[in-house]
């Protein structure tokens, strides 16, 4: 079968990498082919519906978003603020932990955030603030908030960039309990304590404290938004097209093979699919063997085990806020334990409800999993993984949601339907290794082997997605906009952003 042209780039994977990296192209004049395995576009930001209730899987809630802020600069950028309904999460509680009982909050704006959990460690105001200020201080110095105007009077500590969160709340505070109040949102960035740099705790946190948003309809909607907008500027999306092959001559990328055997040419090449999984699909040795060992070697982030809960009309108030659960102090970014004392800590979300209806229609619950639970049925595939396999979800799923009940006396009896999914559902639907959530483990003891650089040996070819740099929305807004800038100046890029 004879290749088919299809122009400037070739972009493999829909996620929000592909997409965002795709719309930068095509707005500076490439034709832009984007190559989707599934269905549904988008990755993490493909959703479900059951029982007429929508289900997001993997995008929950966005900081930054107020006009001004660096998330509302993007989404201008990036045409999404017509077609993408948000809602302000509770100003002075997005965030309500609960660790052993007690409650914390984490409100918006550094002032009400001090202010907020002050009331519950009066004693240790000044060190609240020293860590919201610091963690501003880190964000502020970092290309992603100043779009490259980096402050020069913001001199920040080099020593941050190889310092773990765990060392760098223990230089904010002597407190123990604050010490875990602080980093109790690790679900974010699946932190692990000795391991997460600091920078990716500070971005997430700083990005969250400014404002935090739940998107109304779906986050399909920031997907199916940018897709549109890149068939506008005259790019093509193709779904059901599993790329199975990227083609290399001597010098470069030629072409990619899907697994239907059709193949396409291009001149540029972006993979948005998991580099682990990428550097198996290209056979050449341009891609040097300590390369690929290097990066098959990176450790991937944790999985986790979900819950989407389908409430009876009218039975459970909308809660305006996440709501972090931790048994005890211990199990703050506890990932691995006995399946007996399942679940020890989750995150429990109402799906954002686009009426002015005051209760919630559905609810998730996520806890972390990791693959080993999942991986005696890992040869399985959607809907043929066995009844064992349905009753290990189902007796987890009891368990979470009699936890859950623990702490919303009542709950269980709103509950008239719930769906799962585990480490398997996220490695079958978005391809990522061992259904790791955010992709591989940036480690600070080991920072340049756990680093993935959007360039690559092959000249025409480049990574994309929350592998390189960071996670999340604008982690990965970041990343495609490194890789756009390989082809696009990146201060064309910037100077857009800043116009917009
Ligand atoms: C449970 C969960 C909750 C989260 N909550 C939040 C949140 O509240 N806020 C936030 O900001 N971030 C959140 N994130 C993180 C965020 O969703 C991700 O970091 C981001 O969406 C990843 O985008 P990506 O483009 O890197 O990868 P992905 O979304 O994984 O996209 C990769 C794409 O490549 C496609 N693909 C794979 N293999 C092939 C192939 N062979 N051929 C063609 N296509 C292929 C996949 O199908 C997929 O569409 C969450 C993530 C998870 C898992």
């Amino acid at each position: 079968m004879e290749a088919e042209y299809k122009g400037d780039v070739i972009i493999a994977g829909s996620g929000l990498g592909g997409l965002v990296c795709g719309y930068i192209l095509a707005k500076n004049g490439y034709k832009v082919s984007i190559f989707e395995k599934n269905h549904q576009i988008g990755g993490c930001l493909q959703t479900f519906t059951r029982k007429g209730i929508k289900f997001d899987t993997g995008m929950h809630y966005v900081g930054s978003l107020d006009e001004g802020q660096i998330m509302h600069k993007f989404f201008k950028y990036l045409n999404l603020l017509n077609d993408v309904k948000i809602s302000s999460l509770d100003r002075d509680g997005f965030d309500v932990i609960s660790i052993g009982g007690d409650i914390y909050k984490y409100a918006n704006g550094i002032d009400n955030f001090v202010d907020t959990l002050a009331e519950k460690f009066p004693n240790n105001k000044s060190d609240i603030r020293l860590y919201a200020n610091k963690i501003k201080e880190i964000a502020d110095a970092s290309f992603i908030y100043n779009l490259q105007n980096v402050n020069p009077d913001v001199v920040v500590d080099k020593d941050i960039f190889a310092t773990s969160f765990n060392e760098f709340i223990d230089s904010c505070t002597d407190n123990p309990k604050l010490r875990k109040v602080l980093a109790a949102n690790m679900f974010l960035y699946a932190g692990v304590w000795d391991k997460t740099p600091v920078y990716v705790q500070a971005h997430l946190n700083n990005f969250y404290i400014q404002s935090a948003y739940r998107i109304v309809g779906g986050s399909d909607s920031v997907a199916f938004s940018l897709a549109k907008s890149i068939e506008n500027l005259g790019g093509k999306i193709y779904k059901k097209a599993e790329v199975e092959e990227f083609v290399c001559d001597e010098k470069r990328m030629t072409k990619i093979r899907l697994k239907d055997g059709r193949t396409f040419e291009a001149n540029y090449f972006i993979s948005n699919i998991h580099p682990q999984v990428t550097i198996n699909k290209i056979a050449s040795p341009l891609l040097r063997n300590v390369y690929r060992q290097r990066i098959a070697s990176i450790e991937n982030s944790i999985s986790n085990f979900t819950v989407f809960l389908v409430f009876k009309k009218n039975s459970v108030k909308y809660s305006n806020y996440n709501f972090y659960f931790y048994e005890n102090e211990e199990a703050i970014g506890l990932e691995k334990y006995d399946l007996k004392q399942f679940p020890l800590n989750y995150f429990y979300i109402h799906q954002a409800i686009d009426t002015d209806n005051e209760y919630a229609q559905g609810a998730e619950v996520m806890t972390y999993m990791s693959y080993d639970c999942v991986r005696k049925w890992e040869n399985s595939t959607v809907g043929k993984r066995g009844e064992d396999y349905e009753e290990f979800k189902r007796e987890c799923a009891e368990k979470i949601i009699n936890k859950l009940n623990e702490h919303f006396p009542g709950i269980k009896d709103c509950i008239t339907n719930y769906y799962t999914s585990s480490p398997l559902t996220y490695r079958d639907y978005t391809a990522t290794v061992e259904g790791a959530m955010y992709g591989v483990i940036k480690d600070k003891n080991l920072p340049m082997q756990t680093r993935i650089s959007q360039r690559t040996k092959i000249p025409n070819f480049y990574f994309t997605g929350q592998n390189i740099n960071s996670h999340g929305m604008l982690g990965v807004i970041v990343s495609a906009i490194s890789t756009a800038s390989e082809l696009v100046p990146k201060e064309k890029i910037i100077s857009d952003i800043n116009s917009c």
